[in-house]
């Protein structure tokens, strides 16, 4: 494994990786299963750095974090888009995206009890039924959905989801993390130079 990876296993962390299992993901397929990552989340050293920081305030709140995705290897992210091959979904060219430089952690907080907080989409609004009706053709109900999945979604009638979503927010540019550039994922925080050369792609065996 590269030297760089390092492997979330601290309890404050939940680690649920969508594409290790079948329910949670929009091609229904566990391809972390399939290329013998399992479900084990690896981060960039430099990226562990900063969820590191979280820590004291998990362990003041007794909240956890829940880790949907982190590092994703290339032959994952080929699978992934062979699956839903539609740019908008997984960009085609796995060195598009941070998670296959292991520079980004899709997440969401869960409460004292493990019960996950309220947001205004679940984490990956992608989910299997959407991505039936996008490849029949069908967009208009998946954008309309993914509208929501925005940082900047407003909605009255959801305060405490857009609340959670606001905090969630905060604290992860707290520790010195940034969302998505086109912020439309509330889940997805990255390094802030976690697309550049500074991290190349990673190879996983
Ligand atoms: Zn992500």
């Amino acid at each position: 494994m590269d030297k760089n990876l390092i492997e979330i296993r601290d309890s404050h962390f939940v680690v649920d990786l969508m594409y290790a299992g079948t329910a949670h993901n929009m091609t229904g397929r566990p391809v972390y299963q399939e290329i013998g990552l399992g479900n084990r989340a690896f981060v960039h050293r430099d990226l562990w750095n900063c969820l590191q920081k979280l820590i004291p305030y998990l362990e003041q709140t007794g909240r956890r974090l829940k880790i949907y995705d982190a590092f994703r290897p290339a032959a994952a992210h080929r699978l992934l888009f062979e699956a839903i091959p539609q740019d908008g979904f997984f960009v085609p060219e796995a060195f598009r995206s941070p998670h296959c430089r292991a520079t980004a952690v899709d997440v969401a907080l869960l409460d004292a009890d493990g019960v996950e907080q309220v947001y205004p989409t679940k984490v990956d609004a992608y989910d299997e039924n959407f991505a039936k009706q996008v490849q029949a053709g069908n967009l208009r109900d998946f954008f309309r959905y993914l509208q929501k999945a925005s940082l900047d979604y407003q909605d009255d009638q959801i305060p405490e989801a857009i609340h959670n979503r606001d905090e969630l927010c905060r604290l992860m540019q707290s520790i010195g993390l940034v969302p998505a550039p086109r912020r439309h994922e509330w889940w997805h925080y990255e390094l802030p130079d976690g697309r550049t050369e500074k991290y190349p792609l990673i190879d996983f065996k």
